[in-house]
């Protein structure tokens, strides 16, 4: 993979922020990489660098039809000389390629070979019986978690947020989408700890765009695995009626945002924490003199 972008820290200006007198920012990880976008290269990248330690010629991993991480995985395989071999939820497309989602098509374009498999079979994929079943079958692969989340995926966030330190160091609010936790995880973990004597000691927001994301929290907790960090919250009801799920109202405000600022957002996942980020500023949770990051973490292939 190529070395780390240095993405923009965007001001975002704005009457309603004066109103609160507050700073809001938005990081442009949409921008690190055309394909492997966001949040999944940082993800993807020491898992790359382990498959290749252990002399694996293929990446495998599990996805949805519209996941950005399977289009993601198939990118960063093909530029690193690898393979790639995609387990898709649905059985049902297996013999449609002309149903197949953008993500999936462009996903086979770049070389990934497909397995369909059924909605129960796919619960069931990460139980050590599968998995068994996966590694004999393709003793050559480097299995990848569904959406590229393991403690290597926590790791790639480092960097990164060394580089939100350096752009803002005295920031005291990041909000990030969240699906399993693997990217909060990160940030939590590699974020710098400021002094609770400070007027603004820092705070990162989670927000799980899945229902009752408070499942997510013990998992997190683990890749976390430090006891010394910045406290960090999942707000959990700004899931907008769950993984996918689209109301009118999230659409508008996506729609206005990106009007005024001329970011674009996706729909799943940086829209429901730009909408977290409004509900929580009209509450007043966010006190005068607050350095807002909101953390863009790409996904719009999705959008295609
Ligand atoms: C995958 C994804 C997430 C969720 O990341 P997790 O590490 O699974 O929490 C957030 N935003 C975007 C745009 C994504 O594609």
């Amino acid at each position: 993979m190529n070395e780390q972008t240095i993405t923009p820290l965007t001001p975002l200006i704005s009457p309603i922020f004066e109103t609160h007198n507050i700073t809001v920012y938005m990081k442009r990880e949409e921008l690190n990489h055309p394909y492997i976008q966001g949040n999944k290269w940082h993800k993807l990248k020491f898992n790359i660098q382990e498959a290749l330690i252990q002399h694996k010629t293929t990446l495998l991993t599990f996805g949805g039809a519209y996941s950005n991480h399977i289009a993601a995985t198939a990118v960063a395989a093909q530029e690193a000389g690898l393979t790639s071999i995609g387990i898709i939820r649905g059985e049902e497309l297996s013999k449609k390629p002309e149903k197949w989602s953008h993500t999936l098509k462009e996903a086979a374009k770049n070389g990934m070979v497909f397995l369909f498999i059924s909605r129960s079979e796919y619960r069931n994929k990460s139980t050590n019986n599968a998995l068994k079943q996966l590694e004999t079958r393709f003793p050559d692969a480097y299995i990848i978690p569904e959406g590229g989340s393991n403690s290597l995926a926590v790791k790639g966030f480092q960097p990164l947020m060394q580089q939100i330190e350096e752009q803002c160091p005295d920031w005291t609010h990041l909000f990030s989408a969240v699906g399993t936790g693997a990217t909060l995880a990160g940030i939590v973990k590699y974020a710098s700890v400021k002094s609770k004597h400070l007027n603004h000691p820092r705070i990162i927001l989670g927000v799980p765009v899945l229902k009752q994301g408070d499942y997510l929290r013990p998992q997190i907790k683990e890749w976390i695995a430090e006891p010394h960090v910045n406290s960090w919250q999942l707000l959990t009801d700004y899931h907008c009626g769950g993984y996918a799920k689209t109301p009118d109202d999230l659409l508008q405000q996506k729609a206005t945002f990106e009007q005024a600022f001329g970011i674009p957002l996706d729909p799943i996942y940086t829209a429901k924490m730009m909408y977290a980020f409004y509900d929580q500023l009209k509450q007043n949770k966010i006190k005068p003199g607050s350095k807002v990051i909101l953390l863009h973490t790409g996904g719009l292939q999705g959008n295609l």
